[in-house]
Order: C-alpha cells, then structure tokens, then sequence
C-alpha cells in the first residue's frame, strides 16, 4: 500500500512538476500551468493530499478499467513506472479527457463518417512528413540527424487524452485519388521526407485511435503508433482505442506471406488522417529507402502556434453531444 501511494504521489508530482513536501503541512490552492497543462487542486496538508489522491485515483480507476477493457495490472503498472518517464505526462484524476467509453463513442462517429459517404480504400506507398526548410537543416546540421518526438501540442479535441501529455512525430498518409501519390501541396511545410511505411510498421506496430476532429470544413482522425512495451504504447493501451491493422476504416496493412508482399491503403473519402509516431526517426536511415528530401508546393499553411487550432465544439459530426 506504501509504494501505491509514493506512485500515486509520484504520478501527481510529476505531472504538476513539483515535488510533495512531507516536512510542511499547508493549505494552498496549487495551480500550475506546465506546457499548456493545467492542474488545479486544493492541498489541505501532505498526508491529506496523498489520502485524497489515493481516493480520487481509485474512484476513477474502475471506471477506466470496467468500461475500457484494461485490467487492474495494467493501471497499477501505469502507476509504477510514472516518474521513469519524464517526456510522457499520465493524466491526474483531476483531468478532463475522454474515457475510453466515451471515445470509442467518437471513434463509432469517425466510422459512421467514413461509411456514410462515398469512400474506397486507396493503396499508398509512402507515409510522408512535411516541415519547414529550416526544421530539416537544423537537423541534418546540429542534430546528428535525428528527429526527436515532440510533445503533442492541443490541436484537436480539447479532451483527447493525448493532448499535451504524449510524445511523437506527425506522418501524413493521405493520397491523391486518382494516382494513389501523397497529396501533391503541403500545409506543413514545404519540404517533404517520405517515409517507408513497412519500415515505420516494424518500428511501431501498435496502432491507436485518439482523435476525430474539424476546426473549419474538413474532419480529421488521429491515430497514434507505438513500439510494444515502451511508455507510450503503456499509455495508449490504457486512455487509447487499440485499432486492427488488418481491419479498421482509416488505414489498413494487407500482408501476403505467399509472396511476402506488403501493402497499405487510406480511407480516400475526404477525411484527413494524421499519425503520431511515438519514436524517433533517423532522417538519413529514412531517405536510404525512400530518396532525399524534396521541396512540395506550398497551400496556406496549417499552424495554430504552439497551442493548436481547437476543436469546432458546435459540429454535430464530430461532437459527442
Ligand atoms: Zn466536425
């Protein structure tokens, strides 16, 4: 019981970034901002807090476990290892995200998007990453090549679990209808790295619906891959919704072993889909198998600061309510 409540202190620790301080019982009302996460909670005294977070992570826990299909192991495990990982951020009980009831509710509204409209499964080649000139030199210049993952900013629903707490590298899939090619104009920038997408499958096999989204017209998914065993894929199998590869209505991985054949397909029906890759990547083990990067035309550019564009909460589409 000792060590459950040093994880769960641990756990609320680290994600207000501050350490609890067992020598000074106090009365403050702690509200801390760390990377756009807010956390706001009253602190009677240290004893009172760790009783109360013990309290409040329990009358939560159930209903994450019941409902979602994760068991208590689990939970129990993404209690134990919070504190080893610093760039990942697990929810307090405190936090306003969805449940994993309530997104699979949005991912059954994702699928009624996709299945209600004119679609078809278009094979893609490439998985593809649009960013600036200067981002990519900055790399191939000071970074040793690596692209690191980046803490996702707030873009999307406001209580997507992985807003501000999981770490990643966005991949665009989507292709043009009729010549199966990434779309020909960026948003992102205006230098394009493909990406080998059995390459990126073997590194992150996992695969996560997080995200159904509009800010304008067009609706958006996001889907998140990562590693079996690491941090990441930890968290995703506990606030995530586990997707088939071989059947989902986004993006599918059909595997021939008769041949040895790979090949992947993306919803083309209008719907836009990121993925967040939750490793890092080697730009130049990537352009080995894909070619050099190269310059796209630009069309406007898609950026709502570090923050993020918010969700368009009045969508009938995209809303649970
Ligand atoms: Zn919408």
């Amino acid at each position: 019981m000792g060590n459950v409540i040093k994880s769960v202190i641990d756990r609320i620790s680290d994600a207000s970034g501050e350490k609890p301080d067992s020598q000074q019982p106090r009365a403050t009302d702690f509200r801390r901002s760390e990377n756009g996460i807010e956390t706001t909670f009253t602190r009677q005294n240290t004893v009172d807090h760790q009783r109360s977070a013990v309290t409040s992570f329990r009358s939560q826990a159930p209903r994450t476990t019941s409902s979602h299909g994760s068991d208590s192991a689990a939970v129990k495990a993404s209690i134990n290892q919070v504190g080893k990982t610093p760039n990942i951020v697990f929810p307090t009980p405190f936090d306003d995200i969805y449940t994993k009831s309530e997104l699979q509710i949005l991912l059954a509204k994702a699928q009624h998007f996709v299945r209600t409209r004119r679609h078809t499964m278009s094979q893609l080649n490439y998985f593809y990453r649009d960013k600036a000139r200067a981002y990519y030199d900055d790399i191939l210049r000071n970074k040793n090549n690596i692209m690191q993952v980046y803490r996702k900013d707030f873009h999307g629903d406001p209580k997507s679990p992985i807003n501000g707490r999981l770490m990643g590298l966005f991949m665009s899939v989507n292709v043009e209808y009729r010549t199966y090619q990434p779309v020909y104009k960026s948003v992102y920038g205006e230098r394009r790295l493909l990406l080998d997408p059995e390459k990126k499958y073997r590194q992150c096999p996992n695969l996560y619906f997080t995200d159904f989204y509009c800010v304008h017209k067009p609706h958006y998914v996001t889907l998140v891959m990562t590693r079996p065993g690491s941090d990441a894929d930890n968290f995703c199998q506990l606030y995530l919704i586990k997707l088939d590869w071989k059947d989902n209505d986004f993006l599918i991985r059909r595997h021939l072993p008769y041949f040895d054949s790979t090949t992947y397909y993306v919803m083309t029906c209008g719907l836009w889909i990121e993925v967040f890759f939750t490793e890092d990547m080697n730009i130049s083990e990537e352009t080995k198998l894909t070619g050099p990067i190269f310059d796209v035309e630009m069309i406007g550019f898609r950026s709502g600061g570090s923050v993020g564009l918010r969700k368009n909460l009045n969508c009938d589409v995209c809303n649970l309510e």
